[in-house]
């Protein structure tokens, strides 16, 4: 009685000061999150901290069932919101109520409960939906890729809207069980750790946690058939890594590759701190593709990743991640750089541990096999835009970058600062302005026209600006041993 008498003081009190600023009625919140390069990504309105999806598949139809229920806090007053995705759904819950709702936009759910959500509420959404993922496209493609036995998501920037409704953009994190049921002999592989498996009936559940904030589109489900392996790295890190069994001539090399993610987050971890989640491992299933992604604790790897043998580098690549785009997210996909530059940089570090060109080659490398008209310098790093975010220019350019700020500020500032971006924004997000500010922190330096000319030019920096951060830049260089696996990591 008195804690009720209390909280309505307290209420009474936010009315008298709140009123004549915010008496706005109920509004609906943005179809997008802002995003410079991806307009309707995300929404605006609320922010999601966790996600429970309850799935069902059947591998011989494609066909998915599933329950999401997302908590999700009201960040203005709400008449209606918007979540991401693109399969079909049955029925929406808001706070227990049914909603209404209706597909608009590209991949837009608009839902309308029936009573506004106050803001700062916390608030419960369902949303029960099917589909065929495999036959669902959006922007002309589908992330959703079958397997021989199953199926696998892992794409960037946009995987979630085939399998679960979002606010599908890096700058709302969230924390994610995923639970799924599998007829018996099939496996289901997600997120972080497994905390439990059981069968009944014919069909196997299989539970997955990340108790860590992650982006969605660094979640991932991967179901078929795998092999799977775990152990502890010497540091203490739990591994789970899993392969198809049916990955042929590439099926060595993966496991001699992926195997390895416990020495190489041990290793990593000496530059950029302390492993930051609880899970660790990679996912090697029978696709098609050739790209690798740096899914949150377990990293996806396409066979061909491994075709030429062995690739560590890429192993590292992804691991690298966890620190710099898993742990760290971004605050908007333009600062790509954040991620594929430090991700580089750390291939680049493992070369020269490996004695396969150092970091400082590699650089002069860069620097000095692409001539001043190769279209390689019109592409910003910092902002590469859509269509280069992945452009070999983020990720090249990117760690020459990242070289030329070795130089310029000395290896204590920069292995300081190595570790004190991921320490900072630990399980948050960052901008390259917040990293120039940090790198002037602690270096004592100005650093502008370094990010301006490394980073934000659309030219080759000039041979002064080149003498100046100390890179061996007039003769050309040699193509260091490690540059092949190196570039193997850029598959797309
Ligand atoms: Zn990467």
């Amino acid at each position: 009685m008195h804690k009720k008498l209390l909280v309505s003081a307290v209420a009474a009190a936010t009315l008298l000061v709140a009123l004549p600023a915010s008496a706005a009625t109920p509004t609906p919140g943005a179809p997008g999150a802002g995003d410079p390069y991806y307009p309707t990504y995300g929404n605006g309105g609320y922010r999601v901290s966790h996600y429970d999806l309850r799935l069902k598949y059947q591998p011989a139809t494609d066909q998915l069932e599933g329950t999401a229920t997302l908590l999700a806090t009201a960040t203005q007053d709400l008449s209606r919101f918007n979540l991401d995705f693109a399969l079909d759904v049955s029925q929406v819950l808001v706070n227990g109520h049914p909603a209404k709702f209706a597909a608009t936009g590209v991949q837009e759910l608009e839902i309308t409960p029936d009573a506004p959500l106050a803001n700062g509420s916390r608030n419960t959404v369902v949303v029960r939906y099917t589909g065929k993922p495999s036959t669902v496209s959006r922007y002309g493609f589908t992330a959703w890729q079958r397997t021989p036995d199953g199926a696998v998501i892992a794409d960037e920037p946009e995987a979630a809207w085939w399998w679960f409704p979002s606010n599908d953009h890096p700058s709302d994190k969230a924390t994610f069980d995923v639970s799924v049921l599998v007829p018996d002999g099939t496996q289901a592989i997600s997120n972080g750790v497994l905390t439990s498996q059981s069968s009944k009936l014919g069909w196997t559940r299989f539970d997955w946690r990340e108790n860590k904030p992650q982006a969605t589109y660094l979640a991932t489900l991967a179901i078929g058939k795998f092999d799977i392996t775990t152990g502890t790295s010497p540091g203490g890190v739990p591994v789970l890594n899993a392969y198809s069994p049916d990955l042929g001539d590439n099926a060595d090399a993966a496991r001699a590759s992926v195997e390895r993610t416990g020495e190489l987050v041990d290793w990593l971890s000496g530059y950029f701190g302390s492993y930051p989640f609880s899970s660790a491992g990679g996912y090697v299933p029978n696709v098609p593709t050739h790209y690798a992604l740096e899914t949150q604790t377990r990293a996806f790897y396409s066979p061909k990743q491994f075709a030429g043998g062995a690739n560590t580098s890429v192993v590292v690549h992804e691991l690298a991640h966890q620190w710099y785009g898993d742990s760290v997210s971004l605050e908007r996909w333009s600062d790509i750089w954040l991620n594929e530059g430090f991700a580089t940089y750390a291939q680049w570090l493992w070369s020269e541990h490996e004695g396969e060109g150092t970091a400082a080659q590699l650089a002069d490398y860069v620097y000095t096999s692409h001539p001043a008209n190769d279209s390689f310098w019109t592409v910003k790093p910092g902002d590469p835009g859509p269509d280069k975010q992945f452009d070999a220019a983020v990720y090249d350019r990117g760690a020459l970058a990242i070289q030329v700020l070795r130089n310029t500020v000395g290896d204590d500032a920069f292995f300081k600062l190595l570790k004190a971006w991921p320490a900072e924004h630990r399980y948050g997000n960052g901008t390259i302005a917040q990293f120039q500010a940090l790198a002037e922190r602690i270096s004592g330096k100005k650093l502008d026209d370094l990010f301006r000319t490394w980073l934000y030019t659309p030219s080759k920096p000039a041979l002064p600006a080149a003498a100046k951060a100390n890179l061996a830049a007039t003769a050309p260089a040699a193509e260091p041993r490690s540059w092949q696996q190196i570039k193997v990591a850029q598959d797309h």
